[in-house]
Formats: structure tokens, C-alpha cells, sequence
């Protein structure tokens, strides 16, 4: 029997991966987790039947997540990680010997102790001894923190189910509060192509921008998500990531010789420039998303 993994991008667009083999299938408390295999994209996890992290380019999404704040303030040493229970930020996060501590917070132990036992390509970092792990929900974790982190990384699921608080105004307001007067707030920021992702990054993007002084939106290519074009939203109260990258700080980040696949200091300029419909997106007024 032939298998193979479709997942809706839109009401009329499928994307489907042949499948060689299944090694989990459960539903946790929160969500359906699936892991499978395959000769394109090697081993990827599935959440609610939405792609959440392939062996093949999963390197594109957890550079783009991670180094571009780190690169912009090399003085971060306190992040604060929401979501990303596969490990693949936490993974990057840790390459920097400047890093101190890293508090991450997921709602699914399922998911951590998946990706442990079948995605270790990801998960390979989440027992470094400056990573603490907690089990909760984000959006409470947040609400009474004062100064704590240099950076805040939101690496959730889709605003729909559990990661739907974390789109939120309140969410984003303790967030800030959270953070120190220097502070980045990284978040991905969904697809400007199909509608639905549209919504919710034009949603995203407006609560962010109401309350940072700078908010600033660079982009990707993801193979296996939705058109292959996902957004991340750069949100802070001091640096700008193109006005503070300067010659200086671009030769500060490759003097750390760090070997990265997707993510280097050109491409870290580029991925500001956005094309003209996706800046009109962000402009627009905020409409219901259409679900
Ligand atoms: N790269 C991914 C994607 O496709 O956007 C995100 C990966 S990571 C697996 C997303 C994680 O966020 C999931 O493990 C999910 O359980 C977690 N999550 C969702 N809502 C959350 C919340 N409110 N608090 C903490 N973690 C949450």
C-alpha cells in the first residue's frame, strides 16, 4: 500500500508528500501529533495536520527564526523561547556562547518527548544545561515578568488551537514587559499568499506594531509550508535590523564563524526588502480573519 501525507493549504490547493513509513500517531491533550518519514523531506512532524518541522528544511526556518536578532544585539545572554518543542530553536540558540539562559515554555510535553525519541536532527540540544524547560502555557508565563529577557522568540503553531492567545494584544503587551529596554520580540508571522495566513498575518502584524516603537516584518523560503513563503515578524524597542547592521556588526557575527546553511549576513539585509503585495498587505486595515 502506497502512503502519503496531504496537507490543505487552501479550500482548493492540497500539498502531498509520499510517505515511506508512519512512527507515531497519537492525540495529546492539545493536539493530533503525527510523525513520518520519507525519501524527500526525511523525518517531519505534523500538528493538527499542519507541517510544523521536515529533516530537509527545517534549517531554513530555525536560522531565520534565530539569527537574525542575534546578529542585530550580540549582547543578548537571557531568551525566553514560546513554543518550539521540536528543539530546532533552542538547537541555533545554543551555538552562541553568549547566550546565558534559555527559559523555553511549551504547552505539549507529547511534542518535546516526540521529537526526542523520533527527531533528534532538532531535539539534539534541549538537554544544554542553560535550557529550562517548562511545561505550560505561554501566554500565562509571560504576564508577570519585568525586564527578564534580551529576546523573546515565539515559535508556535498557527493561531488556531492552542497558539491562539500568542497572537494576541495581551500577549504582545507582556511581552514587552518582559523584556529589557533593548529587547527583540521574534515571531513567525504566518504566509502572505493564501488567504487564511494572510488574515492572520495582517492581524499578527497590526497588535505588534500598536505596541513597539519598531516593528519590522523579513521573509523566507520554506519548501514544505503553505506556498513556501512564510513571514517573520521583528518587533523591538531600540534596534533596527537593517540601521543598526552595520559593516561593524556584520563583521561581528562572521568573526563567530558560526557555519550556517540559509542564513548570512547579505541575506540578512535582502530578507527586509519585501515584495510590493505583501507590503500593501501590511498596510492595509485589519479585517476578520476568514477561517
Ligand atoms: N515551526 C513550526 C511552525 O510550523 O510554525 C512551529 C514548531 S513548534 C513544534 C510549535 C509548538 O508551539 C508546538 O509544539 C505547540 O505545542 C506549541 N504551542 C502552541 N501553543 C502554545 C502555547 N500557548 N504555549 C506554549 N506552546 C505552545
Amino acid at each position: 500500500m502506497k502512503l502519503s501525507y496531504t496537507e490543505k493549504h487552501s479550500k482548493d490547493v492540497r500539498f502531498t508528500i509520499r510517505v515511506t513509513k508512519q512512527l507515531f500517531s497519537k492525540h495529546s491533550k492539545f493536539q493530533q501529533i503525527d510523525v513520518m518519514e520519507s525519501k524527500e523531506f526525511g523525518r517531519f512532524l505534523t500538528l493538527d495536520g499542519l507541517m510544523m518541522v521536515t529533516e530537509k528544511d527545517e534549517f531554513i526556518y530555525h536560522d531565520m527564526i534565530v539569527h537574525v536578532a542575534m546578529a542585530t544585539n550580540p549582547n543578548i545572554h537571557r531568551v525566553l523561547v514560546i513554543g518550539g518543542g521540536d528543539g530546532g530553536t533552542v538547537r541555533e540558540l545554543c551555538r552562541y556562547d553568549s547566550v546565558q539562559h534559555i527559559d523555553m515554555v511549551e504547552i505539549d510535553k507529547m511534542v518535546v518527548d516526540v521529537s526526542k525519541k523520533y527527531l533528534k536532527q532538532t531535539s539534539c540540544k534541549l538537554s544544554d544545561p542553560r535550557v529550562h524547560l517548562t511545561i505550560a502555557d505561554g501566554l500565562p508565563f509571560v504576564r508577570n515578568k519585568n525586564d527578564a529577557y534580551d529576546l523573546i522568540i515565539v515559535d508556535s503553531t498557527d493561531p488556531f488551537g492552542p497558539g491562539e492567545g500568542l497572537f494576541t494584544k495581551e500577549f504582545y503587551g507582556n511581552c514587552y514587559t518582559a523584556l529589557s529596554e533593548d529587547g527583540i520580540l521574534i515571531n513567525q508571522h504566518e504566509s502572505p499568499y493564501y488567504e487564511k495566513y494572510a488574515q492572520s498575518m495582517k492581524r499578527a502584524h497590526r497588535r505588534i506594531a500598536e505596541t513597539f516603537p519598531l516593528c519590522r516584518v523579513y521573509q523566507a523560503h520554506i519548501p514544505t509550508y503553505p506556498s513556501g513563503h512564510w513571514l517573520f515578524g521583528f518587533a523591538s524597542k531600540k534596534f533596527d535590523p537593517i540601521l543598526d547592521f552595520g559593516p561593524e556588526k556584520q563583521a561581528q557575527w562572521n568573526a563567530l564563524g558560526l557555519d550556517t546553511r540559509y542564513y548570512n549576513t547579505d541575506l540578512h539585509i535582502g530578507a527586509f526588502a519585501l515584495p510590493t503585495y505583501v507590503k500593501r498587505l501590511l498596510e492595509e486595515p485589519e479585517q476578520e480573519a476568514t477561517r
